[in-house]
């Protein structure tokens, strides 16, 4: 590619950083290629009302710039905490019921977006090529477009993009859908996704359909596709290499001889279905009795967005319901349930991925879900654990071979959770096989790569 790259996200990752996930690392590895910029939120936030404004700083990480933006607590505040985690995070999650509308989030969200806009426009050359991530910055193409950038510019949601009648109900949904026309290209984690997308326009915007991915609507064109994220399975697998991630490893199966470990990792999220999940354990516990004394589920789940009600709520339910269990069915020797309320090193992950016999990943709604295909590529092919995926991650679309569950069918969770812990190892290395040829082949390279290409080759409206 000729062109430079310019990524924008809500927040930075450093690739050179150790603890940098699969994502920083390829968006790195892009921008290297380029020689790019990376532009986002420093992380800071300076007292101050709502400014729309805040200092930019530009630091060199080896041939990638980072540029950075202080925000002001109340511009934040209503972005941050507001819009994006109070609207736009439950909404497009099918949580209308815990959405707060609030026309001053709105307005905070526009301004932030418009602030970027502004200084980011600063830093651009002609022929560059811009990549936007996410549900906070969804105007950001059409503050650009007004600004007077020509650059072609890509978007790719992380998150699912509802059904029309769900993204109906945000007052603001007609402004944040007609601003995704400002860009070349849209890119969705799923078929589904798309098909909502699709569904959307032609409903509520009378849009054309003009041929298989490109719409018309708002007298703008845009092309909308599925590209769905990976991991780098490489960098994975070196991980699971790493002295910490062998100890890991090591520690929890001399803890646990019968490896009947069933393993959660998750950020604390309501969309997550952790609650859904221990209820699943609990009527595994109670309608399969073999598994008292053996079966121990090992919950690590990363604190996040403290400070928003759903968050503090979704905590205390946990810590209620594994206290319950443990409480019904622990022994002197033997405790059901641990959960963790903390991140794991990164370095230790695939050790407690490769310990577990079962994975338990069953969000009740979620734009992929790596984990499931982290779990997939830190087993041992020779002995690997069983995958419990449910049918409302993204990642259900290509991973066929997981057992799928429906996370609020708390029975048959329960059932499949048993079917993985009792499954031959024939048929454990047959579904991991194919599993991992297909998170292989789905890798996060080939995603950035795709998604690339495609951007560069966006027709484009005229004018
Ligand atoms: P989301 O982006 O909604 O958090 P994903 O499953 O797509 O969900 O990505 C989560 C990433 O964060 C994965 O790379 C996973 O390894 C990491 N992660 C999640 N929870 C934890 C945890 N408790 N400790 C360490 N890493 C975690």
């Amino acid at each position: 590619m000729t062109s430079r790259l310019v990524v924008v996200s809500n927040r930075i990752g450093d690739p050179r950083k150790a603890a940098a996930g699969g994502l920083a690392v390829a968006l790195g590895d892009a921008l290297s290629e380029s020689g790019g910029l990376w532009f986002g939120w420093s992380g800071k936030v300076v007292a101050g009302g709502a400014r729309g404004e805040g200092d930019l700083h530009l630091q060199p990480s080896g041939k990638v710039t980072l540029a950075t933006l202080d925000l002001g607590s109340d511009d934040h505040a209503a972005y941050y905490a507001g819009y994006s985690n109070r609207v736009l995070w439950p909404v497009f999650h099918y949580r209308l019921d815990l959405a707060q509308f609030d026309d001053g989030y709105f307005e905070g969200y526009q301004r932030v977006n418009r602030l970027f806009a502004r200084k980011l426009s600063t830093l651009l050359k002609p022929d560059d090529i811009i990549w936007v991530h996410d549900y906070h910055l969804i105007p950001l193409a059409a503050e650009l477009r007004a600004l007077g950038c020509r650059q072609r510019i890509g978007f790719f949601l992380h998150i699912p993009m509802p059904p029309p009648l769900v993204m109906a109900a945000i007052p603001a949904h007609d402004m944040l859908m007609r601003s995704l026309f400002a860009y070349d290209l849209i890119g969705l984690q799923s078929e589904a996704d798309v098909a909502h997308f699709a569904r959307y326009v032609e409903m509520e915007a009378g849009a054309e359909r003009l041929g298989r991915d490109q719409y018309r609507a708002f007298g703008q064109q845009v092309c909308a596709r599925a590209f769905p994220i990976g991991i780098d399975v490489d960098e994975f697998q070196a991980l699971a290499q790493t002295p910490e991630s062998i100890e890991t490893r090591e520690t929890l199966r001399s803890q646990y001889p019968l490896r009947q470990l069933l393993i959660g990792v998750d950020r604390l999220d309501y969309s997550k279905g952790l609650p859904q999940r221990l209820r699943a354990f609990h009527r595994l516990l109670a309608d399969y009795p073999e598994n008292r004394n053996s079966a121990t589920l090992i919950q690590v789940a990363t604190p996040t967005r403290e400070g928003v009600e759903s968050y503090e709520d979704i905590r205390r339910e946990l810590e209620g319901l594994s206290g319950q269990i443990n409480g019904e069915y622990g022994e002197l020797d033997w405790m059901p349930v641990r959960y963790i309320h903390r991140t794991l090193a990164r370095r230790r992950l695939p050790g407690l991925y490769r310990a577990g016999r079962v994975a338990l990943v069953t969000p009740l709604r979620d734009g992929m879900n790596l984990v499931a295909k982290e779990f997939v590529a830190a087993q041992d092919a020779a002995d690997p654990g069983v995958l419990v995926l449910s049918r409302f991650a993204g990642a259900a679309e290509q991973m066929r071979a997981a057992l799928l569950v429906n996370p609020y069918d708390i029975g048959a969770t329960a059932g499949a959770v048993q079917r993985a812990l009792r499954m031959p190892l024939s048929e454990r290395v047959e579904r991991h096989q194919a599993l991992l040829a297909g998170v292989r082949e789905h890798d996060v390279h080939r995603w950035r790569r795709e998604f690339l290409q495609a951007l560069q080759a966006a027709e484009r409206a005229p004018g």
